[in-house]
């Protein structure tokens, strides 16, 4: 398969992904990517490390991101935050916020699943967590280990997808809050995966307002027809058209490899540009 010069999409051990930062960063060195994105789940602390990591490749350019889960009435929306200053003092404290609202959470799903006849230890899922903000898919893998499902969507589609028996809903912060948050820890927020937003215009508005500068377009299993129609809203919006693997390195059938996401060089170059015009990059050597 051909492969891209950037993924800006990529989970590690630091969230629910299986490779840690190191290793996600040799992957993408290997795969001959110059851009890569690492976006964890409500937490940055992966990014030292990766950053370390990716001193070994002078041709791989690391941006440090994060991927916030935020909430609608209806549904879930996720923003990223690219060159983000993830030392910043009050983003830390908001991050540890929502992570530790996530262990309250993830013992409220596990309650649930108790009273449906399945019983998982906290222990087990601290562990498979390892360093990462406890999510579903470390319940998903826990119930799988444990037999009690066959597949890892099955856990989803049965009991811990949204409106499913086991659901629990995060601590709430809103998507315009998210890019106000990654806004004033200097970072570049980009609206993650957004083909299957209930109703994206207005979102768009008031999101682009507080500061949104680009939505996902290239992403996972979109079709060049949703990318079409993603790439005119974009440009209607004036928002560059973005996108990533979102690698997890778990498998399953929607997982993609990094780079394996055809994104077109040029916005990748704009977004550095930006980064750079705002000071948020060093100008290269
Ligand atoms: P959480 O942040 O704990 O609510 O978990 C969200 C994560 O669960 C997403 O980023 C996906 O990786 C995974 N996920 C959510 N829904 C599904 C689903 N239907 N099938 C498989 N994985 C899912
Ligand atoms: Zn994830
Ligand atoms: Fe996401
Ligand atoms: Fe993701």
């Amino acid at each position: 398969m051909a492969s891209s010069k950037a993924d800006l999409h990529t989970h590690s051990s630091y969230s629910d992904g299986l490779l840690t930062p190191t290793e996600l960063v040799e992957r993408a060195a290997s795969k001959g990517l110059e851009v890569l994105a690492l976006t964890d789940h409500d937490c940055t602390d992966g990014i030292a490390e990766a950053l370390e990591a990716a001193q070994k490749y002078p041709q791989l350019l690391l941006i440090p991101g994060v991927e916030l889960s935020t909430d609608m009435p209806q549904e879930e929306v996720h923003v990223l935050g690219y060159f983000l200053d993830w030392r910043n003092p009050a983003f830390q404290d908001r991050l540890d916020h929502l992570r530790r609202s996530r262990i309250e959470r993830g013992q409220k799903m596990l309650a649930k699943l108790r009273r449906l006849g399945i019983a998982l230890s906290w222990q087990r899922i601290k562990e498979i967590a390892g360093d990462g903000a406890v999510g579903r898919p470390h319940i998903a893998l826990a119930m799988l280990e444990a037999g009690h499902i066959s597949s890892f969507e099955e856990a989803f589609d049965l009991y811990l997808g949204r409106n499913k028996p086991a659901y629990v809903e995060r601590e709430k912060i809103t998507p315009a809050e998210a890019v106000q948050l990654l806004t004033d820890a200097s970072g570049l927020p980009v609206l993650a995966h957004p083909r299957d937003l209930l109703n994206p215009e207005p979102l768009l508005v008031e999101l682009k307002e507080a500061g949104l500068i680009g939505i996902e377009v290239y992403y996972q299993d979109y079709s060049q027809q949703a990318i079409e129609r993603l790439l005119e809203v974009a440009h209607r919006h004036d928002l560059l058209p973005l996108g990533g693997s979102d690698f997890h390195g778990i498998g399953g059938e929607h997982e993609r490899d990094l780079g394996d996401i055809l994104l077109p060089f040029e916005p990748v170059e704009q977004l550095i540009a930006l980064a750079r015009q705002r000071q948020l990059l060093q100008a290269s050597p």
